[in-house]
């Protein structure tokens, strides 16, 4: 049976840790750490997913500073909202929360955001740090993938490692955290040819397809450690009458890997909950570095 890997569980372990840290140099600072979620529009699942990082940032003694614009706002306006929180000296982190309304672009916009304050480490500049090795934020989620392998004691040095997905939000800086970390990685994407035949020789396998259930026994060598990046709603079937509920699901076909792998995430429960605590993680960094204290969060930073 696989070990579980329970990113809920390190969320709240981390939570407590981030709490301390914010809590041993509140006096110093002279301030807390703030954190601005910017959300335009009403997509109803950025509502829940700004709600839940909130709330989290409530828990561990960050300011909320976050602002919510209307759906038609003009990107002249937006824009003039991130500078203006670029400028605000109690503002540490600022995430543009996606996606955007119809005719908004967020390349632009997330470009104009403060490299320093930039809480999703996906500023351009952040990216080439992370190619560089250099410190700064990092992006969430594969930095939470880390820290869950780092937490289980995972080695990764001169193991191969298989990322599926290149895209930018996750799949190239897992890729480069990997490397980072001395794994030898490959990355598929829906061009790869025989994908089953590559990451059968993963001794880890991270998923970030976005494809539901695409990933199944045949993908996966016996003892792999498997990350299940991809989170799925997937609603009930009419038939099973009103009360019946949506469930989620990831990439990967949990019930069929499981007995395989010698460790995996669930969905939900693995990954999700990690890439919140690393908005923290992030958030608290940036006012440690621009409040001139010493930096206690490098390892959760790779
Ligand atoms: P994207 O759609 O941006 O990228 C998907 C990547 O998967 C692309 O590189 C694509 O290849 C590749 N791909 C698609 N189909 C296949 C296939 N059949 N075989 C191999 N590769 C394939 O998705 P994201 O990276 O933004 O997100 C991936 C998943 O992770 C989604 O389910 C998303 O909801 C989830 N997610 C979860 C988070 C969490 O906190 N748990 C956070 C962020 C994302 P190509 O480049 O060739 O198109």
């Amino acid at each position: 049976m696989a070990t579980r890997l329970d990113g809920r569980q390190l969320a709240a372990e981390l939570e407590l840790r981030l709490q301390a840290v914010v809590a041993e140099r509140l006096q110093r600072a002279g301030r807390p750490p703030g954190l601005a979620v910017l959300r335009v529009g009403d997509d109803p699942a950025s509502g829940v997913y700004v709600a839940n990082k909130e709330k989290a940032c409530g828990r561990i003694g960050i300011r909320n500073l976050g602002a919510h614009l209307a759906a038609d706002t003009p990107a002249a306006a937006v824009l003039a909202s991130i500078e203006k929180l670029n400028a605000d000296p109690a503002v540490d982190g600022i995430l543009l929360q996606l996606p955007l309304p119809a005719g908004l672009d967020s390349g632009p916009l997330l470009e104009a955001i403060d490299p320093e304050k930039d809480a999703d480490g996906l500023h351009t500049l952040n990216l080439g740090r992370l190619v560089k090795g250099e410190p700064g934020p990092r992006s969430c989620t594969p930095a939470g993938v880390m820290a869950l392998l780092a937490h289980q004691g995972v080695a990764l040095a001169g193991r191969r490692a298989v990322v599926v997905g290149r895209s930018i939000l996750v799949g190239q800086p897992m890729a480069l955290m990997l490397q980072a970390a001395d794994a030898t990685v490959s990355v598929a994407h829906s061009r790869t040819a025989d994908l089953a035949e590559l990451t059968r020789q993963a001794d880890v396998l991270v998923v970030a397809a976005g494809r539901p259930g695409m990933i199944g026994a045949e993908h996966v060598k016996p003892g792999a450690v498997v990350v299940d990046v991809g989170i799925h709603r997937i609603e009930p079937d009419p038939a099973a009458g009103a009360t019946a509920k949506a469930k989620l699901c990831g990439d990967v076909r949990y019930q069929e890997v499981e007995p395989l792998a010698s460790a995996i995430t669930p969905v939900p429960g693995g990954v999700g909950p990690m890439t919140v605590t690393l908005l923290l993680v992030n958030t608290v960094a940036s006012w440690c570095k621009r409040c001139g204290l010493d930096q206690p969060l490098a390892d959760l930073l790779p």
